[in-house]
């Protein structure tokens, strides 16, 4: 069956994280964690790993990488491959950085760290405060291999989860996880 692969970034937030697992009904999702909300939260990063959900790298403070020379851009990506992979036991392969900011001088930092870099097909908006029926709707708009763009810490994007699963399941989709 094809898939479509839920991704969402910027967690862990106690507000939401503990509830998108059951969201997600045991379907596979990515999920791209900001190292500061990390380390402030490291159980739920182990629950995550837990609950069978992917964990990317989506650096330690959250900044615009094409801005940084090459040295805050190492920093920003190691801290966090260093702390994912203490706490789950597995060193991320995925990456996405900040607000899809990205050029060649992104791309020379993800390939000295072995990360493939995740942008996405659909961008759900949710971000912007959108309400649930338009989440569900923005992801509707995915195509099998797509990559959807939500994020975490947003209870509307929590709400629209079971809808957006039962309709991929309608259209012949499931969630699953980023094509390499
Ligand atoms: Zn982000």
């Amino acid at each position: 069956m094809d898939t479509v692969a839920l991704t969402f970034d910027d967690g862990p937030y106690p507000e939401t994280t503990p509830a998108l697992p059951a969201a997600l009904g045991g379907t596979r999702a990515t999920f791209f964690l900001w190292g500061e909300h990390a380390e402030a939260h490291p159980d739920l990063v182990r629950a995550i790993a837990a609950a069978g959900h992917a964990i990317g790298n989506h650096t330690w403070t959250h900044p615009r990488l094409t801005t940084l020379p090459a040295t805050g851009r190492d920093r920003e990506v190691r801290r966090t491959q260093d702390l994912l992979t203490r706490l789950t036991g597995i060193r991320p392969s995925l990456f996405r950085p900040p607000y899809g900011d990205t050029d060649a001088s992104v791309a020379a930092t993800l390939a000295a760290h072995e990360l493939t870099e995740v942008l996405w097909s659909v961008d759900t908006r949710d971000w912007a405060g959108c309400s649930v029926g338009e989440i569900v709707a923005a992801a509707g708009d995915a195509q099998p291999g797509g990559v959807v763009l939500m994020h975490d810490g947003r209870p509307a994007t929590v709400e629209a989860v079971p809808r957006i699963l039962a309709a991929l399941t309608a259209r012949g989709l499931r969630s699953g996880p980023v094509r390499g």
